[in-house]
């Protein structure tokens, strides 16, 4: 499994890993931490730039959301520019309509330079309001986009099956594929001298006077600079209460024919679908998204696949689904990505809260920390500052997991017989009981084989919940996610559930 998750994304052929052994040296400039789109993009630009780079991955590269992505590239956001004038006023709001011009020349040029084959194209995007309630919204958006001088205008036409109340339509968007993208820019990394470092968990930091110690599962590292490009920062941190981890679905469908239009399309439902199609092994396949939801506070996610697969059926000729897949984003309370120096930190800085506008964000991010790197300062450094919300007394430390024993054997034949009557699972279902004073999570798996592992997140000790769509335990309060193993696959706790062995 390459990904973190149970199913296969559209894009998970491409993912692989690159198996290097690099022997570690005594410093670096710039260690980052996280192998997605952020981590390579920053990887790349300060290596470039002469900085002595290596990057930790606690899997591979793709691994994390980037990997379950829908990789459109857009240069209007979840948060709209009418929504960004109200909160951050008229100023900022045009600020914000640089980062997607900026982000999409990045990728534009990195593209060129290093020659990259990754089926980027231009695109036109359509945005389409199916009730009045919706209409009113789209309003605003058009609204908000003219007063930042953003491209955006009605239209009386869109090319999906539809029947809307009002559209806008948005040029000059993309989209590509985002492995082949983030492999090709590794792998000119790698050959620039830069070092790729995975299956190496970050597990904790020691900042001091002049560089930062990385505590790594494969040994220490010391860095003059550390970008943590995990996607939400790993350990305890302020931005943890200040982000919120949701779970989005996608489902790509083979065709019945070529009427298909190959432009972007959003509708304004809350939470809104998406579509596009994306060539895979020479055949077009339509790929649809929606159904968000808080992660861990979804009884039933395999659902959320019906009831978009349903809701596709009802609107598009579509044949098989050939993949679908579910993935993770953060909700920013205030709507706008913290990029920049980790609250408490003084070197080591983070990205995160990208909403579903990560490539973007995730890109944006490399030119932000690099210049805050290289020169210590960058246009953006107040818009996306972490800092802007304070720092609370014991939280600017890495963490302090507990759960350092992840392995127990039990040979207490009372205690399996207990947890076999309390489940009474059927073969693929799992559940969390409690026994004697302790919360075990348990799964059979199709062989009718148990998995035991105790239930509580090592990260903040919540308790975590079943997530039957990719086969993993969830965190519900901030997102940490473990196979049913209790192998850690999402941040942001870096230790795995305790696991016991029968
Ligand atoms: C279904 C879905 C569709 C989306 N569609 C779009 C879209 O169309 N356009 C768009 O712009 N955005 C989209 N997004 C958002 C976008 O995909 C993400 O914001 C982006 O991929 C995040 O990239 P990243 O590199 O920051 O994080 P990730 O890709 O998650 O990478 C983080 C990496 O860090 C590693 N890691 C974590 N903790 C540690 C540790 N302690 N030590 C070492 N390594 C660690 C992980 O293994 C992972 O590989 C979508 C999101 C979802 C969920």
């Amino acid at each position: 499994m390459n990904r973190d998750g149970a199913r296969k994304s559209i894009w998970q052929e491409e993912i692989k890993k690159f198996s290097l052994e690099p022997a570690l040296e005594k410093h670096y400039d710039v260690a980052i931490v996280g192998a997605g789109i952020t981590g390579i993009s920053a990887a790349i630009r300060l290596q470039k730039e002469g900085q002595k780079c290596i990057v930790l991955e606690a899997a591979n590269i793709g691994f994390g959301t980037t990997g379950g992505t829908t990789a459109h590239l857009n240069d209007f956001f979840d948060t709209t520019y009418a929504q960004a004038i109200k909160d951050f006023g008229l100023n900022n709001a045009k600020l914000l309509k640089y980062v997607g011009i900026e982000a999409k020349n990045i990728i534009r040029n990195n593209i060129r330079e290093f020659n990259i084959d990754c089926d980027f194209e231009s695109k036109t995007a359509y945005l389409f309001a199916l009730d009045e309630k919706q209409e009113k919204q789209l309003e605003d958006i058009v609204k908000g986009a003219s007063q930042v001088g953003h491209q955006m205008t009605f239209t009386n036409e869109i090319p999906f099956p539809f029947s809307f109340k009002k559209a806008a339509v948005i040029p000059n968007q993309g989209q590509f594929h985002p492995i082949k993208y983030i492999r090709s820019l590794a792998k000119a990394f790698i050959s620039m001298g830069g070092m790729l470092v995975e299956d190496c968990v970050c597990e904790g930091h020691d900042e001091q006077e002049k560089s930062v110690i990385l505590e790594s599962s494969k040994g220490n590292v010391s860095a003059s600079h550390v970008i943590y490009a995990t996607h939400i920062p790993p350990g305890v941190s302020i931005l943890h209460l200040m982000n919120a981890p949701y779970r989005s679905y996608a489902i790509a469908f083979s065709l019945k024919g070529d009427h298909y239009s190959k432009d972007l399309g959003y509708d304004l439902t809350d939470p809104y679908h998406y579509y596009r199609i994306q060539e895979v092994n020479g055949e077009n396949l339509l790929i649809a998204g929606g159904e968000d939801h808080k992660t861990g506070h979804t009884e039933d996610t395999g659902e959320c696949f019906s009831k978009l697969e349903n809701y596709v059926r009802e609107h598009f000729e579509v044949d098989t689904a050939v993949y679908s897949w579910s993935s993770q984003y953060y909700e920013p309370t205030d709507g706008l990505p913290y990029i920049g120096v980790l609250p408490g930190c003084k070197n080591i800085y983070t990205a995160t809260g990208f909403r579903g506008n990560g490539m973007i964000f995730g890109t944006i991010a490399s030119q932000i920390l690099g210049d805050l790197i290289l020169t210590g300062s960058s246009k953006y450094k107040e818009l996306f500052d972490p800092g802007r919300i304070k720092p609370m007394a014991g939280f600017t430390n890495f963490v302090k997991e507990q759960a350092s024993v992840v392995l127990d054997f039990v040979k207490d034949k009372l205690f399996i017989e207990k947890i076999n009557s309390l489940t009474e699972l059927t073969e693929g279902e799992a559940k969390v009981v409690r026994y004697e004073g302790e919360s075990y999570a348990v799964y059979k798996d199709s062989g009718g084989k148990i998995h035991l592992v105790k239930s509580t997140c090592p990260h903040m000790k919540c308790e975590v919940r079943w997530n039957s769509a990719e086969i993993s335990w969830d965190c519900p309060c901030h997102g940490s996610r473990f196979n049913v193993n209790g192998k850690m696959l999402t941040g942001p706790t870096v230790k795995d559930l305790h696991r016991i062995e029968l």
